[in-house]
């Protein structure tokens, strides 16, 4: 019998090698074409924009019933840009309360992707074909995204590119650099699953970001890596640690993502390495930005995505004003269409070109509400991303609140079905003593709701006040 188990493990791991594989040439043999696309001209753009969105709503009125009521008005060989406002916006509600009915694939369910996100140790197909990735999400509510096989492939593609072009035009970081990735833990993070899928064996090398602040600073000594990418927050963290001697690698380039990046923390990190930073917007939804590190902000991807700033009465915004929020009509996924679905991300468009030449429209940095860190007595830091990794696989987790207390945290949940909340407790708890707490004390509560801030998000994370 164990002998059997083994032998189906060896398989589907070699099932998921031959997969990923797959992947990886795909998407070295469209490398090229999608470096090209960058300095695309305006009219390139907008005719692959236009051949996509008649492409994803044909797909959504044949095969999404939750789709087809509200695609019912639109001819797909006919329909532009110019009717999306005829089309009712969808929310991340939206989304999970009609979950089914909304994925085209009818093998497909909410049951399925959550076992199947239950199931994940690591990166893993599901049907030999999708991925499933589950999120938090800045507006601190939970959401679960299926991408199908080509869906994958360019969502990687548009989230790279930016980075491999900056990459190629420094001869010093070569082709094949030792790139560090501090990123989610977890392989239901997205970050963490796309850099296993197309990652492995060209340099890359994963570091949790979970991982005690010691241990990442010990790591990247000995990896020196020429490119490091993370996330703001732990960029800052490792700023200081090379400000103060004990982190000593120069890297030619340094990438962050998934977290605001405030004008301060730019300049502090550029300060720290002299080095280019290229941000990254990436949305689990499929709608990605990235700097060129030529020209202020980051070039919206708006060859395989439709991105509309919007008021909050959803009129459109124009460039150099801040929009309250950004509907976006990701075009590169069939499997779960999201067409003017809205983020509730602040962007302000910038209304000049680009010293890069790319015709790209940029936005500028998102300067939301960083996630803050806490901060404990004898100096421990928890990284935000420890409790968001945890709770983000708890299926029946809505929205969740974590208050530092003086040994851990107070965590209030909002939950649409049964929830272990003893078997959270302890899980946070041991992470939280894996990250060097002495004795923590976590309680864990569901709550009906939550008071949300004036603009509906929702804050999460609530850190004693330093040194009080
Ligand atoms: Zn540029």
């Amino acid at each position: 019998m164990a002998s059997a188990l083994h032998a189906m493990y060896i398989s589907a791991m070699a099932d998921y090698e031959a997969l990923r594989a797959r992947h990886a040439e795909q998407y070295q043999a469209l490398l090229n074409d999608h470096l090209a696309r960058i300095n695309w001209s305006e009219e390139q753009l907008r005719a692959e924009r236009e051949r996509r969105l008649r492409a994803i709503i044909s797909a959504a009125k044949e095969r999404s019933p939750w789709h087809r009521a509200r695609l019912a008005h639109l001819d797909p060989e006919r329909v532009t840009e110019a009717d999306l406002p005829s089309i009712p916006p969808m929310t991340k509600e939206d989304l999970m309360r009609n979950f089914d009915a909304i994925l085209t694939d009818r093998r497909l369910s909410r049951a399925s992707v959550e076992a199947h996100l239950d199931r994940l140790e690591g990166d893993a197909y599901l049907l030999d074909e999708y991925h499933v990735a589950a999120s938090g999400g800045s507006s601190g509510t939970r959401g679960v995204f299926v991408y199908g096989w080509e869906g994958w492939l360019l969502f990687f593609l548009t989230f790279s590119r930016l980075r491999v072009r900056a990459q190629l035009a420094d001869p010093q970081i070569g082709l094949k650099p030792v790139r560090a990735v501090i990123a989610g833990g977890k392989a239901s993070h997205m970050s963490y699953a796309l850099a296993q899928t197309f990652g492995s064996g060209s340099g890359v090398v994963n570091v949790p970001a979970t991982l005690p602040v010691d241990d990442i600073v010990v790591r990247l000594n000995e990896l020196q890596p020429v490119m490091l990418t993370g996330y703001p927050s732990m960029m800052m963290i490792l700023a200081s640690e090379a400000d103060a001697g004990r982190l000593r690698i120069a890297p030619r380039l340094i990438g962050v993502a998934s977290e605001p990046l405030l004008p301060e923390m730019r300049a502090a990190i550029e300060a720290t390495w002299a080095c280019p930073v290229l941000n990254t917007y990436a949305t689990s939804e499929g709608a990605t930005a990235g700097s060129c590190g030529q020209g202020r902000g980051m070039h919206l991807n708006e060859d395989l995505c439709i991105f509309e700033p919007v008021d909050n009465e959803g009129r459109p915004v124009p460039a150099g004003q801040r929009a309250a929020k950004l509907y976006v009509t990701p075009l590169l996924n069939h499997a779960q269409p999201l067409i003017r679905y809205e983020l509730t991300d602040e962007v302000t468009l910038i209304d000049e070109p680009c010293p890069c030449g790319s015709k790209l429209r940029r936005i500028d940095d998102i300067e939301g509400r960083a996630d803050d860190m806490f901060v404990y007595d004898g100096g421990v830091i928890v990284h935000p991303l420890s409790f968001r990794s945890l709770l983000g696989r708890e299926r029946h987790v809505m929205e969740y609140q974590v208050r530092q207390t003086a040994r851990g945290a107070a965590i209030a949940l909002r939950a649409d079905g049964k929830v272990h909340t003893a078997a959270i407790r302890d899980a946070i708890e041991r992470e939280l003593a894996h990250l060097g707490l002495r004795d923590p004390a976590v309680t864990v509560d569901v709550v009906n709701g939550f008071d949300r801030q004036s603009t509906g998000k929702l804050k999460r994370f609530f850190p004693l006040a330093w040194g009080g």
